[in-house]
């Protein structure tokens, strides 16, 4: 169940990794996009730790959508914005992670519209919530998903622009959201 204590955690740990991997995310953007998916990431989650992450639930969630919202100027920032205000939406009336990661998708296919199998972060989202449904959501599933998303070939975003040739290369937006969702396990949500 996520609890806004777990949930605070959770933005923790990612600012953590997303700052550690800066560099190797905007790497993974290069071949295949404009290489500031680190750079992007960092920024956004610089912005939500300085933001005011008290209160309930919905609260936090509340000021992680819109510090990703207003400080992160590329794709991501407004996708993963779109994800964390349809927590905010679901999370009034429910804690379990299966119900609002679910509604987190819809507002990334909504907002992207985009769905899983065009090389983006929903590659990511879609099969480990479905890991998670399944009771086999763990570091070494979510790898073997980010190393999935090398064989399909982009369809969306900037990447779908370098078309047979981004065939081979990890989604940034995968690799950024397989660190989301460990940081999720590792907080105990
Ligand atoms: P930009 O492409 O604007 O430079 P980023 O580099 O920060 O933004 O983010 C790129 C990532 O965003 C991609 O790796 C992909 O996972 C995700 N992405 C891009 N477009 C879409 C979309 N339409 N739907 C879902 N995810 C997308
Ligand atoms: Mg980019
Ligand atoms: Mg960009």
């Amino acid at each position: 169940m996520f609890t806004p204590e777990n949930l605070r955690k959770t933005l923790e740990l990612f600012n953590e990794k997303v700052q550690i991997k800066k560099e190797y995310l905007s790497e993974l953007d290069t071949p295949i996009g404009d290489g500031d998916h680190g750079n992007n990431m960092a920024r956004g989650m610089t912005a939500v730790m300085a933001a005011d992450l008290s209160g309930d639930l919905p609260d936090v969630f509340k000021a992680a959508a819109m510090a990703l919202i207003s400080k992160v100027g590329g794709a991501s920032g407004p996708l993963y914005g779109t994800a964390m205000m349809e927590m905010m939406k679901a999370s009034k009336d429910s804690s379990d992670p299966e119900l609002l990661l679910k509604a987190a998708i819809a507002g990334i296919e909504k907002r992207g519209n985009s769905k899983a199998g065009e090389k983006t972060m929903l590659d990511l989202w879609v099969p480990a919530v479905e890991n998670l449904n399944n009771g086999t959501l763990n570091p070494a599933t979510i790898e073997i998903l980010v190393e999935k998303t090398k064989n399909i070939k982009a369809t969306k975003g900037r990447a779908s622009y370098v078309g047979d040739r981004s065939i081979g290369h990890i989604d940034p937006g995968a690799m950024s959201s397989a660190y989301f969702f460990e940081s999720m396990i590792e907080a105990g949500v």
